[in-house]
């Protein structure tokens, strides 16, 4: 039986071409600066997103952090969208390393500039946790992959910076968001003071994301890298894995995108609730009303058959489409699981 791994857009294995320029890159101790693939990787994706400089960690929830500690000091309150990957996916780190505090804004992840203003806190109040920092996930991924709209984006970082803040933007699937929208990423980066990109998604690395923002910001965030223990040595090896998806150019998302949407057709089709306007990228979030089987259920029952998905909430699923996976491997997964999801 093929195993059709829709679990998450994490599970890609590196292509042979990809493994073969890891294996080719040339490298040195990044800790010295002289790890010449890091350095290109980092300047390339500064140039993409039209920042001054970049730096390369070795996951998105470091980025993140690290993100945190160079915008906030601890008691701080940082206004994120509903249900963020930094509050419900970081085991707790935003608390336990930045000691920051949550406001959510808005629903399904999204929210606008007068959601930010109800959340909005001011610095020098008694009893108020200031508000120095907003949070965008963009794409949203509990949202079901939705794209952050950029004028809200705009409104949203210009309101915080107004009043003294900072703006931040976990774009883990960026590349998601501009082949979806069709604006290019620095367009999407660019309200932002320190932004991060994942290469360990859709890209299809095996690991890695990249933090860019002002030169000064990314200098600080070296030093918190390494209090992280995120300091590698030859990670050359693993940054030439970004550059060749970067030399390969990330259109084939439109693919997984295409993917999405035709399992999510098929879902909607069985009376589990999906909303069609949110599959926008390469994600699709159904919930399970009471008179079809859990998620559990839904989830056990399409891996006897091989089709792996993840069960989000007890009534809520998540399939994700990626580069291993093909669009008749999608169409067969979508059939497999309406009749998971019909099966009494
Ligand atoms: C996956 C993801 C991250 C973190 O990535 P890791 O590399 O798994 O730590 C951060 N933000 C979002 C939105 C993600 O989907």
């Amino acid at each position: 039986m093929t195993r059709i791994d829709l679990r998450s857009d994490t599970v890609t294995l590196p292509s042979p071409a990809m493994r073969a320029a890891m294996a080719a890159a040339p490298v040195g101790d990044d800790q010295y600066g002289e790890d010449p693939s890091v350095n290109a990787l980092q300047e390339r994706i500064a140039a993409l997103l039209g920042k001054e400089a970049a730096l390369f960690v070795p996951s998105g929830t470091m980025a993140n952090q690290i993100g945190l500690q160079l915008l906030t000091r601890p008691g701080d309150e940082v206004v994120v969208g509903a249900e963020a990957h930094i509050t419900w996916h970081e085991a707790g780190a935003s608390a336990f390393n930045a000691g920051v505090q949550f406001a959510v804004a808005g629903q399904s992840g999204l929210f606008t500039a007068e959601d930010f203003e109800a959340a909005f806190k001011p610095d020098g109040h008694v009893v108020f946790p200031p508000t120095t920092l907003v949070c965008i996930e963009n794409t949203h991924n509990r949202g079901g992959g939705v794209v952050f709209p950029q004028a809200d984006v705009a409104a949203i970082c210009a309101a915080a910076q107004r009043r003294g803040g900072h703006a931040y933007l976990d774009g883990a699937r960026l590349f998601n968001a501009a082949v979806a929208s069709g604006l290019d990423l620095a367009t999407l980066a660019a309200p932002f003071d320190v932004v991060s990109v994942a290469l360990s998604k859709g890209l299809g690395c095996p690991a890695g994301s990249v933090l860019a923002g002002r030169r000064a910001d990314m200098l600080r965030a070296v030093r918190a890298r390494r209090r992280f223990g995120g300091a590698m040595r030859q990670s050359g090896i693993l940054a030439a894995a970004g550059l060749y998806a970067l030399d390969q150019g990330f259109g084939h998302l439109a693919s997984d995108h295409a993917n999405a949407r035709l399992i999510a057709g098929r879902i909607a089709q069985t009376g589990a609730a999906i909303d069609l306007a949110t599959v926008q990228t390469n994600i699709v979030i159904f919930r399970l009303p009471a008179s079809l089987p859990e998620a559990a259920t839904v989830v056990a029952r399409a891996a006897e058959r091989g089709v792996l998905v993840s069960a989000f909430a007890p009534r809520t699923v998540r399939a994700t489409t990626h580069l291993d996976v093909s669009a008749a491997a999608c169409a067969r997964a979508a059939d497999i699981l309406a009749e998971a999801i019909a099966a009494g």
